[in-house]
């Protein structure tokens, strides 16, 4: 279809090296909604939030993950430092009694922007499956 062909498109432009809206965002070319931010992590409110609380955290540097399937051993101690970004995140939003992480890895799993990112997603009750 024609999502999964765009995003395939945008995962082999993102592996060229083309930048993504995200390095607009880091750059602070394009407004967005700061909720943390340090020296190497940035965590931004979705534009188009699927639950009352919905927030991306990202790698300053992309660094070659332009998905979690592309991690390499030196991306070891970045990975790390996202999933305890996402739980300081889920303490400021006051979600830590429920959240979610999520991290769509590719056009199969609706993968739009090809800059590693994780969903934090709470203040509602979760449902499982997620579709
Ligand atoms: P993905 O579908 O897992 O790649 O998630 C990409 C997410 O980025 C989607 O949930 C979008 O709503 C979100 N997004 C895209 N552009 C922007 C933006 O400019 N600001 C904030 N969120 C964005």
């Amino acid at each position: 279809n024609n999502e999964e062909a765009a995003a395939k498109a945008a995962a082999v432009d993102a592996d060229n090296g083309a930048p993504t809206i995200f390095d607009k965002i880091i750059n602070k070319e394009i407004p967005s909604s700061i909720v943390y931010e340090d020296e190497k992590v940035l965590a931004f409110r979705d534009v188009n939030p699927q639950a009352p609380v919905h927030i991306l955290v990202i790698p300053k540097l992309r660094d070659g993950l332009t998905q979690l399937g592309k991690a390499e051993p030196k991306h070891v101690d970045i990975l790390g430092q996202l999933l305890y970004a996402a739980k300081i995140v889920a303490e400021k939003e006051g979600i830590l009694d429920g959240f979610r992480i999520v991290i769509n890895n590719g056009p199969k799993a609706c993968q739009s922007v090809y800059h590693l990112h994780l969903h934090v997603l709470g203040g509602r009750q979760m449902k499982w499956p997620p579709g």
